[in-house]
């Protein structure tokens, strides 16, 4: 069951970005503190007790509530960003969109073999962004604790493509 208090700081918004989809808007979220706070706190309550230090969040909506989380585990925050956005010596990993491929990045630095992640984004959908973050932090030898989302879209069963017992979503659409 969607927190109804939640639920109503995402507004439908259809035909976006192409005809045919309808694209869940955070905006209404983000404006408010009170539904600020209580998202953070809803993606991080299943994992208080697993020892994360690192938060990833996946550019961009991933940073927003990503840093956030962060905090709220006193972690690190690391970014996942697409190609060229990021200095200095780089891992990638490509992964499989509708038409054609897409690429991530993370800097071989920002994650070290012993750390417990907790992989975050905005939404869930098919899954390709969260399993390609996955082949990324796993390079580097981390252990990935979970992964938090804010929306998932049960439909697209992009938590086929993840360790269903560690993906959580605080809303399902
Ligand atoms: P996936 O790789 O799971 O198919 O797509 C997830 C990515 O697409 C996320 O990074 C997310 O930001 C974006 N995305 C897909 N659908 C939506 C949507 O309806 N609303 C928002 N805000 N982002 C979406």
């Amino acid at each position: 069951m969607n927190d109804p208090f939640l639920e109503k700081h995402i507004h439908d918004i259809p035909d976006f970005p192409k005809p045919g989809i309808v694209f869940k808007d955070i905006s209404p979220l983000l404006a408010s503190t009170e539904a600020r706070i209580k998202m953070t706190e809803s993606l991080v309550q299943k994992f208080k007790k697993d020892n994360i230090n690192v938060v990833v969040g996946i550019e961009s909506r991933g940073f927003l509530f990503g840093m956030l989380m962060a905090n709220a585990l006193n972690a690190k925050f690391v970014m996942v960003r697409k190609p060229g956005k990021l200095p200095g010596e780089l891992i990638d990993q490509e992964y499989e969109l509708e038409y054609g491929t897409d690429t991530i990045e993370i800097q071989q630095n920002a994650i070290q073999s012993n750390d417990n992640v907790l992989i975050h984004d905005d939404v869930l959908a098919t899954g390709g962004t969260a399993a390609a973050a996955h082949s990324l932090i796993s390079k580097l030898g981390a252990e990935i604790a979970g992964y938090s989302f804010m929306i998932e879209l049960d439909f697209l069963k992009g938590r086929e493509k993840l360790p269903a017992s560690k993906t959580h979503s605080v809303l399902h659409f």
